[in-house]
């Protein structure tokens, strides 16, 4: 304990050596490691990293933000590719380019010499108004964990640890510091655990960052139960949990911390001074082993980082590559949603048109700055105007008069400032300026050939003018690619395939969250009255028409659902069925679909939701081709939590099997019955 090494011996101690295992090396580490150098691994320093310790050659463990790309520093010094939101990722309803992107922002962390993304960011939309839900995927728990997998096995194939937040119950801005969110047993089974728990036992993630909320009165970085018994006993978590940054402030102790399996507290030492641990320690106030085994978390996802190792045995880091922005641009071509398109106004066509007006405050709006944390820095950011301006080049005129233009493109929205979609505010109003509703309505009465496009990362309100809007497009905020990802799709060289991960509500009181100032904002206390009727769910179970449903988007093409088929129609036990439905693409231009099954329990002893998501194919046909897309279904997609037995219960009886274009188009429907 406490030896001098040489350089030389130190390079020959055995965690030093590549050849034995992670958990050998964890073990030789931990053992060397004096009390005293334990209490200094706890917390960081300077923002982003883990304190060295040189007399045993641990170098310091970085870690960057965010969701959409690397941010080093802020001001950009270090530039990155800038993704698209989190929310028009999950409405590419594409797992395969969440996997690609885990890979590609995994290299760009690789590149600037750091370990691990705080990301992805992984709370339920439960209410449009948070001011994060653009950096977080949907509101449906079944979406949100097939593409939460994907998202951390690409970040960690390269080596690189995924930090998996916010753990839990981080559903809203307002007092995000010291909100308590009153959460039933059920709700956090059913519909906030179920990405956080994927992301443990379908990804292995190797890391959770800790809320700043309280969740039914204990703070996230002090939960016993949630870190100790859930995440880790019951889940099986082998990462290490980070504080949110400063979320040990208003904790009750350094031990109530410590033994809830904190390993890490960010961005400095507070509950974690080592005179504090010190202290605590020497009051017996934690083991010894309790610390020992949140260190071992901590190097385990050093040595599974590469930290001690040569760089050249890693993968390698790669950034701003044009490979890079192609995806950047592909996932938001395939993010983002036709929401309406009456008369096949779009896609425009190039030879047929002489001018076009382009309007609206987000027109030339780069997105990048000032969402919060998740603002990054690319070496370019192409706007609507400027994709539009490369794209028409030559061959039409682009005017910023819309009565006499052939087609008036209007892009309004939000942007990332306090009170719309930012990290640390929730939005202070679910409509859009007034000024933009008035440019919209003078717009379409000056030519009726207006197509609006929206740029935010949450639902607005917009039924104000729906009905007189002809084409409506919700773009999200779709990276540095966006402008190009825009003008290929208004002009037809990519067909719209996104679908909304999120319910559009007509009024925001019609949402879950928002039946009394109990349930949102809350004061101290959040109540989450509406338990696990978030979405979709309290829709479809209060029967509330929305503006537009979890699940929907348009297409230049049609696609006929036909032939649904099972292989046996009773299951029991671990028996699986097998669902196959034939899809016909049956317009006259290639395209996507994303088929959904959704799983209806038409009889059940406790109130259950009308439908729920149980499987998505995405589907790619050529025109009048034909193929089909099978799903299986077993026990655990038929079942709900259960408060009494604390289990998971799938009752005997029948269920529909609901296939369909959106979670309100149904297009064919079968049943099969469950036997015990
Ligand atoms: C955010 C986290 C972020 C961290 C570090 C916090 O305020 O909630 O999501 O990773 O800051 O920037």
């Amino acid at each position: 304990m406490n030896e001098e090494f040489s350089k030389e011996e130190l390079l020959n101690l055995p965690y030093m050596n590549s050849n034995f295992s992670v958990e050998e090396r964890v073990k030789d580490l931990l053992s060397r490691l004096t009390l005293k150098e334990k209490f200094k691994l706890s917390a960081g320093r300077q923002m982003w990293y883990t304190k060295p310790i040189r007399r045993l050659g641990i170098k310091s463990f970085a870690m960057h933000d965010g969701p959409h790309g690397v941010r080093v520093d802020n001001q950009g010094k270090t530039q990155s590719t800038y993704f698209p939101s989190a929310i028009c990722r999950a409405s590419t309803w594409n797992p395969k380019l969440s996997e690609n992107f885990g890979i590609a922002i995994a290299q760009e962390v690789r590149d600037v010499g750091a370990q691990m993304l705080l990301a992805p960011g992984i709370n339920i939309h439960r209410t449009p108004m948070c001011g994060r839900t653009f950096e977080y995927q949907t509101e449906d728990p079944y979406l949100n964990k097939k593409l939460v997998i994907p998202v951390v096995k690409g970040i960690q194939s390269q080596r690189i640890a995924a930090c998996v937040k916010h753990f839990i119950c981080n559903n809203q801005e307002i007092n995000r510091f010291t909100i308590n969110s009153e959460v039933s047993e059920r709700a956090l089974q059913e519909i906030y655990f179920p990405a956080f728990k994927a992301a443990v036992q379908e990804a292995n993630a190797w890391s959770f960052m800790s809320s700043y909320n309280k969740i039914n009165g204990i703070y996230g970085s002090e939960h016993h139960h949630l870190l100790r018994e859930v995440l880790m006993k019951n889940w099986g978590f082998i990462g290490f949990v980070v504080s949110d940054w400063n979320a040990t402030n208003l904790t009750s102790s350094t031990e109530s911390c410590i033994n809830a399996g904190l390993s890490l507290e960010m961005p400095m030492q507070q509950k974690y001074l080592p005179t504090k641990m010190k202290n605590a320690f020497d009051k017996g106030k934690f083991t010894e082993e309790i610390l020992n085994d949140n260190i071992k978390r901590l190097l385990r996802v050093m040595f599974l980082t590469g930290l001690f190792d040569d760089e050249s045995t890693l993968p390698q880091g790669s950034r701003n590559t044009k490979e890079h922005q192609n995806l950047a641009r592909e996932i938001a071509e395939e993010g983002l949603v036709l929401l309406k398109n009456e008369g096949n106004l779009l896609p425009l066509n190039m030879e047929k048109l002489s001018k076009i007006a382009v309007i609206g405050p987000n027109a030339n709006l780069q997105t990048y700055l000032g969402g919060g944390s998740s603002t990054n820095f690319p070496p370019y950011e192409i706007t609507p105007l400027k994709g539009l301006q490369t794209k028409c080049e030559g061959k039409i005129e682009i005017t910023d008069t819309p009565a006499n233009a052939d087609v008036a493109l209007i892009f309004a929205g939000l942007k990332h400032i306090k009170g719309m979609d930012a990290e640390g505010f929730d939005k202070n109003t679910f409509n859009l300026p007034q000024e933009q509703i008035d440019l919209i309505e003078k717009t379409v009465d000056e030519n009726s050939n207006t197509v609006v496009i929206i740029v935010a990362g949450s639902p607005v309100s917009m039924i104000e003018w729906m009905e007189k809007v002809p084409v409506v497009m919700y773009a999200w905020y779709g990276g540095m690619e966006a402008g190009n990802a825009l003008s290929a799709l208004i002009f037809g060289e990519v067909n719209p395939s996104g679908k909304l991960p999120i319910t559009f509500p007509k009024y925001l009181s019609d949402s879950p969250a928002h039946a009394s100032k109990r349930t949102y904002p809350g004061d101290e206390n959040v109540y989450y009255e509406e338990g696990i009727f978030v979405g979709y769910r309290y829709f479809d179970s209060k029967n509330i028409e929305s503006l537009f449903p979890f699940g929907y988007g348009l297409s230049y093409t049609t696609f006929v659902y036909e032939n649904l088929r099972l292989d046996k129609e009773k299951i029991s036990g671990d028996e699986l069925v097998t669902i196959t439905v034939d899809i016909i693409n049956s317009g006259d231009c290639s395209g996507a679909e994303v088929v959904q099954l959704y799983i209806q329990d038409i009889v059940s002893s406790i109130e259950r939701p009308i439908k729920e998501l149980k499987g998505f194919k995405k589907i790619k046909l050529k025109p009048g081709e034909k193929s089909n897309v099978m799903f299986t279904i077993g026990k655990r997609d038929l079942s709900f939590f259960d408060e009494n037995s604390r289990s998971w219960k799938t009752e005997e009886g029948e269920f529909n099997i609901l296939i369909g274009s959106s979670s309100r188009d149904i297009r064919l429907k079968c049943k099969i019955e469950y036997i015990n």
